[in-house]
């Protein structure tokens, strides 16, 4: 399973994003770090280095999924068609009384192997469950699983908070130099103001990696700003009282201490120039998922801003049950198109850009810039190669320009490694196991038997 002590890979392009792409290049790796990069035939390997000839490849940084939810990947296609409410109101039954923790342990296990597939060495996962976090280890790629919390009810913080503590603790006893436990009091509209700052004092007092949901919707900005819009409805149908909280849902944030603890924040479409210099200010981070804020209809988000206040960002597939897909180059394409559409400028965002977004972008939104993110001498090799040998592609000006728009959702990686240790190899992902896709037809019919009977 694990490469030799010392391998020299080489390609037809290296995209090292930390500098101009290499025609010819070649990446060595000793004991599962980057060595060296550089032009292939400036290499000598020596006898005790194993050369692996890739071919006709683009070799860059492992890709970094800074959002997803691979607990879900059983619902992909399940949902279609719901409005937000109706699709999240629908996903907390059916994740409540229809999936089984086997259920979530394998879809999490199928997400993984999903994610190898087209080249993503990094997840940071939401999970309801924490089972991601076990397959991510199981499986042996590069993550965070952040742990969520719910909670809108004010009475609820002081059980609700009890419970994180008591499940991530445990959960951290277990932690890896590859996979974290981290905390995601989950979105304004489910989670209380006490809560909020509960699990932000929580964050902070014990350093724990911190997500949130946040300025999706415009009905989250009406729940926030004034108390009203369906989310407020439906609490108050449950009888939990409901007011205007804040000036915006980044505020509110701000408010409860939740910036402070520099989050992950997910989504953020709605936020204006004061909200950016707020999320700078803390040194909080944002994942971009462009098409899941276009599937649901939220919105396009201001990249533009993002980047204008220096804010590290990364992208986001989000959860299969909201994309479809988890491919991050496409994400990077739907990135480059979205910002275009909405500046009006082509190429305001470039291939390089988005690429760049893909790997160091997210390696920095994560806090994980100095392991990954970058063909470097000293970080772990953590490496994804893309053949140039399917369908049409060719010819080759510029390899990000290709990945990009030309590979974006239909490339499945021919090598990925973490650490240096091969996950994907010939295209064959070596650590997935047939047996999860058979019990996952089982569940996806129970699934279809459950809406046949009218319970949708
Ligand atoms: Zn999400």
């Amino acid at each position: 399973m694990a490469a030799s002590a010392r391998t020299l890979y080489t390609a037809r392009w290296v995209l090292p994003i930390a500098q101009p792409p290499i025609e010819e290049g070649a990446v060595l790796v000793e004991q599962g770090r980057i060595a060296w990069v550089g032009p292939a035939d400036q290499h000598h390997a020596t006898e005790d280095t194993a050369l692996v000839e890739l071919g006709e490849v683009i070799l860059t940084p492992g890709l970094v999924n800074a959002h997803s939810h691979v607990e879900l990947t059983g619902l992909r296609g399940f949902l279609e068609g719901l409005d937000f409410r109706e699709w999240l109101r629908t996903l907390t039954i059916v994740r409540r009384d229809l999936l089984s923790d086997a259920d979530l342990l394998d879809a999490s296990r199928l997400g993984i192997v999903e994610a190898l597939r087209h080249g993503i060495t990094t997840l940071a996962d939401c999970t309801d469950s924490a089972l991601p976090i076990v397959a991510m280890r199981e499986l042996g790629v590069r993550g965070i699983g952040y742990v969520e919390v719910f909670g809108p009810d004010p009475v609820q913080c002081a059980e609700a908070i009890a419970r994180l503590r008591q499940r991530v603790d445990a959960l951290r006893t277990g932690d890896t130099a590859l996979v974290r436990t981290g905390v995601s009091p989950h979105a304004p509209y489910t989670v209380s103001a006490p809560l909020f700052r509960a699990t932000a004092d929580y964050a902070r007092g014990e350093r724990l990696p911190m997500a949130v949901h946040v300025a999706e919707s415009a009905a989250e900005t009406a729940f926030v700003t004034e108390g009203a819009g369906p989310f407020a409805e439906r609490l108050r149908a449950r009888g939990i009282g409901v007011a205007a909280q804040a000036r915006s849902p980044i505020a509110l944030l701000e408010d409860t201490g939740v910036l402070a603890a520099e989050p992950l924040l997910i989504h953020v479409i709605r936020a204006d120039h004061d909200d950016f210099a707020r999320i700078a200010h803390h040194g909080a981070t944002i994942v971009h998922c462009p098409i899941s804020n276009a599937k649901l209809g939220h919105g396009i988000a201001p990249l533009d801003r993002m980047l204008a206040y220096g804010v590290r960002t990364g992208l986001g597939t989000d959860s299969v049950a909201s994309n479809d897909r988890m491919h991050l180059l496409d994400e990077a394409r739907q990135a480059v198109l979205c910002h275009a559409v909405r500046s009006g400028v082509p190429d305001s965002l470039s291939a390089h850009d988005a690429l760049a977004l893909a790997t160091r972008g997210g390696a920095e939104a994560l806090g994980l810039a100095r392991e990954v993110g970058t063909l470097e001498v000293g970080k772990s090799a953590d490496l994804a190669a893309f053949p140039l040998t399917v369908g049409s592609v060719g010819p080759v000006f510029d390899p990000a320009v290709t990945l990009v728009h030309v590979l974006a959702g239909q490339v499945t990686a021919s090598l990925v490694t973490v650490a240096g240790r091969e996950l994907v190899r010939d295209g064959c992902v070596t650590v997935s196991h047939p047996s999860w896709e058979e019990r996952q037809q089982v569940t996806s019919g129970r699934l279809r038997e459950w809406r046949r009977t009218g319970a949708l």
